[in-house]
């Protein structure tokens, strides 16, 4: 059960989760010290610093942010929320 804002009421709403990380937004300034590392990485033989794929990847964090998508059942509308960060995330049916 969840707030449907079409509908102004409680409705039953099914989730999907929204992938974010494909939309994600770098700055010139971010992309500059990207390219940075990228070039650092191929001249040496190894890379210098530890993780930097990873790092390159996520940032510092190790957490994601979820999105959540609702769907309502009445109205049949779709509406976003933001549902923080977590490691590891699933969703679960319940009766
Ligand atoms: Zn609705």
């Amino acid at each position: 059960m969840r707030h449907c804002p079409h509908c102004r009421t409680h409705q039953k709403h099914t989730v999907e989760r929204v992938k974010t990380s494909g939309r994600r937004t770098t700055s010139t300034l971010k992309q500059a010290s990207r390219y940075r590392l990228i070039k650092l990485h191929k001249g040496y033989g190894g890379s210098p610093y530890k993780k930097i794929e990873h790092g390159l990847k996520y940032g510092s964090k190790t957490s994601q942010k979820i999105m959540l998508r609702y769907k309502c059942e009445s109205c049949g509308k779709k509406h976003q929320a933001n549902a923080g960060r977590a490691k590891k995330f699933e969703i679960q049916k319940t009766k």
